[in-house]
């Protein structure tokens, strides 16, 4: 491994990203509302990835990326590199569809294994499956060997998070440390001296399992509230688990009824957080806990480049958020290439772009955020 200094993702992607709510950084491209209308996708929601809306949208994204740089030129090809099998997966296949075009996607995480690239195929689209960041060389020479030219006419889709930044078995528990630093400290800003972190710790790891996720909808700003509530002693964590097994307590919604309807027992400051929080969720925000993904903002960039520039590339990947080098790289070939890079996160805004006040500050969106560059 090797430390490779400072930059940010915008380096090769511009501001040629999409947060959560769909609305791209590079103000020159069309907003959601309009992408909506010109799509055809009904009603206020957000597209979420693994959704077919969701590639529509981004093939709607990347044809007007396209046509602002290269105009005349139209994208014949998709090669999306991700991190996730079947959440990248099904992303990818259905930007393939939205677009009518061919597509071959890498998909990396790092694994204590001997290096191995499996071909697969979801619903007929090739995933390259690999567990070495390292191997997105061979993907590319793959590429070639599949009569697939990264060209004018190939549009790159690149995952942000734990693939371009933070990547998978190799750096990403630095983000996880993020948000879960970021709950703790929400959490522990409410409760105050009523905070019990242990109480707090164990309600996080049992409730963060997949075996919570139809209670939890695998939502991390629910967690946090659940964890909340159980900080706050209304429920104890034995008591709530045995409720969702025994499915007297089937998903959040009940929850924050149930909370709701014992609202005048909480204290002043938590039962006001709660109003909001309800207030949103009545609304259909699937990120209610707004004072949780500022934290989160925060803690993410407050790990992003703050070791010294010649700082080693293991205390860089055990404490920082790096860019993943082998992405950076095979990034600046292909737009050099001609290809159209086009990144994407599922990180809420609010955890991803600085508020008015911190962008005055200096504070910058994560993909403008500097910091070191690590990898083999
Ligand atoms: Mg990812």
């Amino acid at each position: 491994m090797q430390n490779y200094g400072l930059t940010s993702v915008s380096e090769f992607v511009g501001d040629r990203i999409v947060y959560r709510n769909l609305d791209a950084a590079d103000e020159r491209l069309p907003r959601l509302a309009d992408i909506r209308a010109a799509v055809g996708i009904s009603g206020n929601t957000i597209p979420r990835k693994s959704e077919l809306d969701y590639g529509r949208v981004i093939v709607h994204l990347l044809q007007s990326a396209r046509a602002l740089d290269a105009p005349g030129t139209s994208i014949k090809r998709l090669i999306f590199v991700g991190d996730t099998h079947m959440n990248d997966g099904t992303a990818f296949i259905n930007i393939c569809r939205a677009g009518n075009w061919p597509g071959l996607a890498f998909i990396g995480a790092e694994k204590n294994a001997p290096p191995q690239a499996d071909v697969t195929t979801l619903e007929g689209y090739p995933l390259y499956l690999a567990n070495r960041w390292t191997l997105l060389t061979d993907f590319d020479a793959f590429c070639a060997r599949q009569g697939f030219p990264v060209d004018a006419h190939t549009a790159v889709v690149l995952d942000l998070d734990k693939t371009t930044i933070g990547a998978r078995g190799r750096n990403d528990h630095v983000i996880d440390a993020a948000r879960v630093t970021a709950i703790k400290r929400t959490v522990g800003d409410v409760l105050g001296a009523t905070f019990d972190a242990a109480r707090f710790q164990a309600a996080y790891d049992q409730l963060k399992l997949a075996e919570f996720h139809p209670f939890t909808a695998d939502n991390q700003d629910y967690l946090a509230y659940i964890c909340l509530v159980i900080g706050s002693g209304m429920y104890e964590r034995e008591t709530l688990v045995a409720d969702v097994r025994a499915g007297r307590m089937p998903d959040f919604v009940s929850f924050i009824r149930a909370v709701e309807a014992r609202a005048a027992d909480l204290p002043d400051n938590l039962r006001a957080l709660h109003a909001d929080i309800y207030a949103r969720v009545q609304t259909g925000d699937p990120t209610p806990f707004k004072a949780f993904r500022y934290n989160e903002y925060r803690e993410t960039v407050g790990r992003m480049g703050m070791l010294p520039a010649d700082a080693a590339p293991e205390d860089l990947l055990a404490r920082e958020i790096c860019i993943t080098h082998e992405v950076r790289e095979l990034m600046l070939r292909w737009r050099e290439q001609g290809a159209l890079l086009f990144a994407l996160s599922d990180k809420p805004d609010e955890a991803s772009i600085p508020s008015d006040e911190l962008r005055a500050a200096g504070y910058a969106p994560i993909h403008r955020t500097l910091t070191h560059v690590v990898g083999a």
